[in-house]
C-alpha cells in the first residue's frame, strides 16, 4: 500500500511553486472514527486533504484548521494540521471531525450539504498571533472556494485539487507566487501555461500516481525541482493531561455537582472518540494538587 505522503515542488524559472499529497491509512483512521454518511465523508476528507495542502507552505510551527459551517445538513466539518518543525521531515500530523443531521442524502453536492455556508480558516501558531480567514461558500467546490481564499486573502493565484476516491485520497495544488524571478508579463504568461497543463490532471491521474508520475506527466518539459517527502499521519493530539486541564477550567463547583450526581467524570475526545475518565479522589488531586488525599486509593492513571 502507497505511504502518506506529502511532496513539494518549484519551477526553478518561473514564479510558481506546487505541493503534492497522496494519503491512504490517515484518511481511513479519520473516517473509520466515526460512522459517516457518504455525503459527509466525502467533505470531511477533502477538508482533510485542504489542512495539509494549506499547511504545505507553513513558516511557523503550530496548527492550520479548514471548517465548513452552514445550516444545512451538515452543520459542522473540520480539519485541523499539526505541524512540527515546518521545513523538515517531521511527519505532519492531521485530525478531523464533522456534525451532521441524522439523515443525509448520499448524492448531495457541497450546497445542498452545507445550506447557507462559510468557509473559515484558522492558523494557530505555538507562538505569535492567532490568523483566521473567511469567505463564503458560494462557489461550486470545496477546491474553488479556496482558490477564492488565496486569491482574496493574500492575492495569489491558486489551482486546487482535491480528490477522494475508494480508499485513496489526493490532493494537488499549485500557487503562483509574487514576481521574483520573471516580470509581471512573463509571469502571467508562465501562470496561464501552467494552468492550463494542470487543468489537463484527471482525478484517476492524481488518485492513481505517485507524486513522481504527477509531475513528469504535467510538467516533464520544465526545469521543476521536487523536495523530499513528508510524511502525513491520522493522529489525535487529545491527552490525559490535556482532559485534566478541561476539567480545572470548568471549575470545582461545577465539577463536584457532577461527582455528586455520577461518581465520576469523563471527558470525551470528540475526533477519536477516546474517553479519559476521573473519578472523586483524581478530581480532589486536580484541584488540590499539594495536598495528600484521605483515602489514599486514587490514581491519576
Ligand atoms: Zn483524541
Amino acid at each position: 500500500m502507497a505511504q502518506d505522503l506529502m511532496r513539494g515542488f518549484m519551477f526553478n524559472d518561473m514564479d510558481i511553486r506546487g505541493v503534492h499529497i497522496s494519503l491512504n491509512e490517515s484518511v481511513q483512521a479519520l473516517l473509520k472514527k466515526h460512522d459517516y454518511p457518504v455525503a459527509v465523508s466525502s467533505i470531511l476528507s477533502q477538508l482533510f486533504i485542504a489542512s495539509a495542502l494549506l499547511s504545505a507552505n507553513l513558516k511557523l510551527q503550530g496548527r492550520l484548521s479548514v471548517q465548513v459551517r452552514g445550516d444545512g445538513p451538515l452543520e459542522y466539518a473540520m480539519a485541523e494540521c499539526r505541524v512540527e518543525q515546518p521545513g523538515t521531515l517531521e511527519p505532519l500530523s492531521l485530525k478531523g471531525l464533522a456534525r451532521h443531521a441524522e439523515q443525509v442524502d448520499d448524492n448531495l453536492d457541497l450546497h445542498a450539504l452545507v445550506g447557507k455556508g462559510q468557509l473559515v480558516i484558522t492558523i494557530e501558531p505555538d507562538e505569535g498571533q492567532r490568523y483566521q480567514g473567511i469567505v463564503a461558500l458560494d462557489r461550486e467546490t470545496l477546491a474553488e472556494c479556496l482558490e477564492g481564499y488565496f486569491y482574496q486573502s493574500e492575492q495569489l493565484p491558486t489551482h486546487l485539487q482535491l480528490e477522494m476516491g475508494d480508499e485513496q485520497a489526493a490532493g494537488f495544488m499549485v500557487q503562483r507566487l509574487p514576481a521574483g524571478v520573471s516580470d509581471e508579463a512573463q509571469a502571467d504568461e508562465d501562470w496561464e501555461l501552467v494552468h492550463a497543463l494542470v487543468a489537463t490532471l484527471t482525478s484517476q491521474e492524481l488518485l492513481e500516481l505517485p507524486a513522481e508520475q504527477v509531475l513528469h506527466r504535467l510538467f516533464h518539459e520544465y526545469d521543476v525541482q521536487a523536495f523530499a517527502q513528508r510524511p502525513v499521519r491520522y493522529q489525535c493530539d487529545c491527552s490525559r493531561e490535556r482532559s485534566a486541564h478541561a476539567i480545572v477550567a470548568l471549575g470545582q463547583a461545577e465539577v463536584d455537582d457532577v461527582l455528586e450526581e455520577l461518581d465520576r467524570l469523563i471527558i470525551d475526545c470528540q475526533f477519536c472518540n477516546t474517553q479519559y475518565t476521573f473519578d472523586k479522589v483524581d478530581c480532589h488531586m486536580l484541584f488540590n494538587p499539594n495536598s495528600s488525599t484521605s483515602s489514599g486509593q486514587g490514581t491519576l492513571h
